[in-house]
Formats: C-alpha cells, sequence, structure tokens
C-alpha cells in the first residue's frame, strides 16, 4: 500500500540510545521516539513503553529498539501471530555494537540491520539461514518475481544454500535475457553431488512443466485487461481470463495484475478476478485508456460512445505494459465480459494503475492506545491521509506523524464526510477518523447517507460512490465507563443522544420515558452543550418517577485520556453542574447495585439475575 511508512520508529529510553536514534534518523529518515523523563528532545514522547510499542507494531510500523532485545520480545510477544503481515523489529545495543534483527528478517529487518550496522559499524547479527553467507533470500524473491514451491521442498532449498550448496538454474529460452543476478553466485561448471542438488528453474509458460524437485520462479511482465457489463457473473470473467491466459500458453503467476477501466472499479468481477489470481485490481481513465489507441488491435466505436475509449481490455493491458509492452492475446469476448492479454520486457515490481480507492471508517476508541484495535491502529498506518476532528487526530498523533492530514471543526461533519469520500474516489486511501466507535453518534452513518443519497441530491460524486468503505469499530464511551466502575451495562442497556442538533426534543423526551419505563440502564451521549443545559435535568426527573433515588449514577469525563475523572453519584444527586461535553453519563436500572471492594473504590454494577436463578427450585 503506497500510504504505507516504511521508515522505522526509533525507540529510544535513554539519553545516550536517543542520540544514536538521530544518528540513525539522520541517514534513515522516520522520527525518534523517547521516554518521557529520560529523553528530552524525542520527536514523539511516550510514557509507557510497552503500550507504544505495541500500538506502533500492530499498526505495521518498522521498529528500531535502542534497547535490550528483551524489552523488544516481552512487549511484542502478545501480538506475534501473522510472519507474512507483521513488520519488521530490529533491536540495537546503546552503544552500536550490536544489530539484532529480531522479528521479519526477511520483511525488511535484516536489510534494515545491515544499513543500521553499516552507519554504526558495528555487526548485523543475522540469524535467517537463507541470507547466510549469499545474502540471498529464496524465499523473498525481488518484486515482480514469484516463487513456486511446495513448502518442504523450499525448506531443503534453503537448508542447502545455508550448506554452501549454489544453485543450478534453468532458463526457459523465451526468458535468457531476463536478469536473474539476484539468485547470486550460480553452479555454473562443477555441478553439485546429488544429494546437495539445488535446482532452480526461471519459466513462466505453462509449457514448461513443473520438476517437482525444482523452485521455479516466475517474472510476472504480463497483464491482463479486462471489460465487463455491470454486474457480470464474476464466474463469466474468471473463465474468459484463465482462457486468455491459456491462449498466451502462460502460468498464471506469470501475470501480475487485472487493469481495467477506472468506472468500473467497483465491479465485483474484476475484483474477485484479482483475488484469485492473488494480484492487485488496478484501474485507468478513459482519457489514459484512449492514449492507447494507436495500439489497439481492436478498436471500437461503440465501446468508445459508452466509455470514451476506444478500448478497455486491450487499452488497459496495454497501458500497464507501458510503451515498451506489446499486445500478445488481443481482445477475446464473452456476452459480458472482454479480456486481453500484454507483455511488458521486464517483471513489473511496481504496480502500474490506480487502486480502487478506500475509505476506513475508524473508530479509535476514547484515547488510550490500549483501548485501540489493531485493525483500528492498522489502517491508520496503511492510510495516504487522515481526515477528521483537530482533537481526535491529536489523540493518535504518534501514528499520524508525517502524513497529510485534513481537520475540520466539530460540527463540520457532513464536509468532513465528504471529503473523505471525494478524496477516496480520486483513488486514494483516506482513513476518516473517529472516536469511539464510528457507528455511534459519529461519522459511519453520515458517510453511508451520503453513498446512498443520489448525486443530484447532494450526494457524492459517482467516484466516490464506487470507493471500497471498510468499517473498523471500536470501544465506544459507554462501554469504557461500565468497564471503569464495574459492570453497570452489565444487563439491558440502551443509549440515548441528548443533543437536540439533529433530533426534536420532544422526540428525545420520548425515549427517555420508553427506556424509563423499559427499565433500562441508560448512557447519555452528548448530555450537555454549551447552550443546552435542560435536557439532562428533564431527564433525571423522568427517571426519579420511575426508578429509587439511590439508583447508581456515573460521571465518566474524558475516558481513557489524561485527564480522565470518574465521578459516583445517585440519582437524585446527579447535578448538572458536574456534566460537561466530554461526559457520558451511565444511569443504572432499578436492579443495579453499588458496593465498595477493600481498597475503597466504588463498584456499580447491574447484575444478570444468576443469583434469583441459583434459588430456584428446579421445576424437572
Ligand atoms: N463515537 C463516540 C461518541 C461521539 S458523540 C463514541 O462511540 O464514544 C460525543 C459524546 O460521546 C460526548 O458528548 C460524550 O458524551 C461521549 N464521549 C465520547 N468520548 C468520550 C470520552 N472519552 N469520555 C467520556 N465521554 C465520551
Amino acid at each position: 500500500m503506497t500510504g504505507e511508512r516504511n521508515t522505522p520508529a526509533f525507540i529510544a529510553l535513554t539519553a545516550r540510545g536517543a542520540a544514536l536514534a538521530r544518528r540513525l534518523k539522520a541517514e534513515l529518515g522516520g522520527e525518534v521516539h523517547g521516554l518521557t523523563g529520560r529523553v528530552d528532545d524525542a520527536d514523539i514522547d511516550f510514557t509507557d513503553t510497552g503500550a507504544h510499542l505495541r500500538a506502533h507494531f500492530a499498526a505495521g510500523r518498522p521498529i528500531v529498539g535502542i534497547c535490550a532485545a528483551g524489552i523488544l520480545i516481552r512487549a511484542l510477544a502478545p501480538l506475534l501471530a501473522d510472519k507474512a503481515k507483521e513488520p519488521p523489529v530490529v533491536a540495537v545495543a546503546e552503544d552500536g555494537s550490536a544489530v539484532v534483527p529480531l522479528i521479519g528478517g526477511h520483511r525488511g529487518a535484516n536489510a534494515l540491520a545491515r544499513q543500521i550496522a553499516a552507519i554504526l559499524g558495528g555487526d548485523a547479527a543475522i540469524t535467517t539461514a537463507s541470507d547466510l553467507g549469499t545474502g540471498v533470500a529464496l524465499d523473498a524473491p525481488p518484486p515482480g518475481w514469484r516463487l513456486v514451491a511446495a513448502p518442504d521442498l523450499l525448506k531443503t532449498a534453503l537448508a542447502r544454500m545455508a550448506a554452501g550448496s549454489r544453485p543450478s538454474v534453468t532458463v526457459s529460452p523465451d526468458l535468457a535475457e531476463i536478469d536473474r543476478d539476484w539468485l547470486g553466485p550460480t553452479a555454473a561448471d562443477e555441478a553439485s553431488p546429488d544429494a546437495d542438488r539445488l535446482d532452480i528453474i526461471i519459466a513462466e509458460t505453462a509449457a514448461h512443466a513443473a520438476d517437482p524437485d525444482a523452485l521455479l520462479y516466475v517474472p510476472a511482465r504480463h497483464t491482463i485487461g479486462v471489460g465487463c457489463a455491470r454486474h457480470c457473473d464474476p464466474a463469466e470473467l474468471a473463465a474468459l481470463a484463465k482462457q486468455a491466459i491459456g491462449e498466451a500458453g502462460l502460468r498464471r503467476e506469470a501475470i501480475a495484475g487485472v487493469f481495467s477501466i477506472d468506472l468500473k472499479s467497483d465491479e465485483a468481477a474484476m475484483q474477485a478476478l484479482a483475488r484469485e489470481l492473488g494480484v492487485p485490481a488496478r484501474f485507468y481513465s478513459a482519457g489514459e485508456l484512449e492514449a492507447e489507441l494507436p495500439r489497439l488491435a481492436n478498436p471500437s466505436e461503440a465501446v468508445f460512445r459508452e466509455v470514451g475509449s476506444h478500448g478497455v481490455a486491450e487499452a488497459a493491458a496495454l497501458a500497464a505494459t507501458g510503451p515498451d509492452g506489446q499486445l500478445v492475446v488481443p481482445k477475446m469476448k464473452t456476452a459480458n465480459a472482454t479480456a486481453a492479454i500484454a507483455r511488458a520486457p521486464l517483471p513489473l515490481g511496481d504496480q502500474p494503475g490506480r487502486p480502487r480507492g478506500q475509505l476506513a471508517v475508524i473508530g479509535i476508541g476514547p484515547g488510550a492506545d490500549d483501548w485501540r484495535t489493531p485493525e483500528a491502529s492498522r489502517l491508520i498506518n496503511e492510510a495516504q491521509e487522515l481526515v477528521g476532528y483537530g482533537h481526535y487526530l491529536d489523540l493518535i498523533a504518534p501514528l499520524a506523524a508525517g502524513k497529510p492530514t485534513k481537520t475540520f471543526p466539530l460540527g463540520a461533519e457532513e464536509e468532513r464526510s465528504r471529503y473523505a469520500l471525494e478524496r477516496a474516489g480520486e483513488g486514494r486511501n483516506v482513513a476518516l477518523i473517529s472516536s469511539g466507535d464510528a457507528g455511534i453518534y459519529a461519522m459511519g452513518a453520515l458517510v453511508m447517507e451520503l453513498l446512498d443519497r443520489p448525486e443530484r441530491e447532494n450526494g457524492v460524486s459517482a467516484a466516490a460512490r464506487r470507493v471500497e468503505v471498510v468499517n473498523a469499530p471500536g470501544i465506544t464511551a459507554l462501554q469504557a465507563a461500565s468497564a471503569r466502575i464495574g459492570a453497570l451495562v452489565g444487563h439491558d442497556f440502551c443509549a440515548i443522544s441528548l443533543s437536540d442538533l439533529l433530533t426534536p426534543r420532544d422526540d428525545i423526551i420520548a425515549r427517555v420515558k420508553a427506556a424509563a419505563a423499559g427499565d433500562f440502564v441508560i448512557a447519555f451521549y452528548n448530555p450537555v452543550s454549551a447552550r443546552r443545559r435542560t435536557l439532562l435535568n428533564a431527564a433525571r426527573d423522568i427517571l426519579l418517577g420511575q426508578r429509587p433515588a439511590e439508583t447508581p449514577v456515573l460521571i465518566a469525563a474524558n475516558l481513557g485520556r489524561a485527564e480522565e475523572k470518574l465521578t459516583p453519584r445517585t440519582l437524585s444527586s446527579l447535578n448538572i453542574d458536574e456534566v460537561d461535553m466530554l461526559t457520558v453519563v451511565l444511569i443504572g436500572s432499578s436492579q443495579s447495585r453499588a458496593f465498595s471492594t477493600g481498597d475503597g473504590q466504588t463498584r456499580f454494577y447491574t447484575p444478570r439475575g444468576y443469583a434469583a436463578k441459583q434459588s430456584m427450585v428446579p421445576t424437572s
């Protein structure tokens, strides 16, 4: 993903470590993160080392800890799960003498450790077998190359390479010119004894029969261009694509990507085809495709009238291969789909074209790093651009550092959502940030509303309506408040916003009465605003008519933030002067209880009725 930040976060726990981190930053980019109280002049400060490391690791950020390896291992061990996705982690001794790639050797840690060791004049302690001695990572070919091999075979090959065997490489004749220096020295003349053989084949055609005893590397230098009618059956497009790949005589791995016109970026069949082939789907505007007109084998006036370019499948395949590409399979078609294949001279390491735009609607939780989901952190890290209310972006400042951000004042919600959708509509990966859960009194519903509204009725553009929307849930204020005090929402509960900006006052009162009649635990969001302070009193009076004056009430302000304040009260002692805009007010039901623990804490909970159940006499 293009927005993903690949510069390291340098984590320093001492002034000496920070000095070393600054030296590294000067060469490698990134920022210096310093432990508050120990490091004065960091770019980003933190107080809880473990939480800070976990937040950045979960977000996919490369981490260089200027500290004991053990500190990094202990902090990150609970998160280790998926080798293919996790960012590299490197430990550097404070005096620069040792550099240890701990995690993600082949996802950048070895390379990063070597760079750091070169800067510091120390040693990179590389431990991944296939890199030893040769610097070649058989399991991580360069961009644009694909490895096809059974896992067992790869393991054996890695072991043989580590033991000093050099690969004997067979290249299919059509690829004789391709650059394979990345494989390092090969066993040119002296054939290895049979037991140590390490055979490698480089081929892209299906004709080249797979050898079960050889690693097969396929350069991905072909592109498949596709077109299809709206709601084309994914199976129809997939079958045609396979037929075209067969027509070209290629292995599937030879295809670098699926390409088409941007009008189709949300077409399920195209996204499904890209997933099936394990490649990205990329798109071009009609204007970009029209530039390919002189090279088209089958230009069509009808297609031009419909989409504004004389071809889609051929034009997209050619656009992706660049000016030196050639059409190898001209347009093939079925009732609802077209496909064509082109070839570039070199493997396509960088993906040409634009991806389908993505809008991640993210709830970051109340504020504390540990209360933000790994998914939310990852999506923030992957985003190319962040949009939100300034205060929320401040809460994720370390993750947002260095990313373009667009802030809007509180209240400009529609403008904010519209802006985020339109930016994503241009092919970007945008994150729209809300506090708590984005679907609860926040931007989630507004995004859906804008997508649901026709463009002429003040909806968003057609391009914006094609973006992929990902909704990442977060911990909402009521959950945070209930957890802090015990389990006040332990049984049936509801949430009511007391903001009468968008909801008529009478409706709010009607809902409070219904909640009172239903004996729900209630969470009041937006309990007061600068100019509206009467509804909370009215609500309290309604509730006092239905539940005891002693009902537990929690006034919870700034949850998960440094200024967090919990004020336990009862229904009759709920005083509106203790409530402000950054507060959620939880009111117990008639069943909610309060007690104190040995250490003097007040606890509120709402029983689920188990106690009553236990005393029941079984009837059968
Ligand atoms: N999407 C948010 C709610 C936004 S509405 C969520 O799911 O939590 C804004 C209201 O939410 C505030 O007036 C307050 O009532 C509540 N709120 C949001 N964050 C809070 C926090 N950290 N502490 C206390 N209340 C909070």
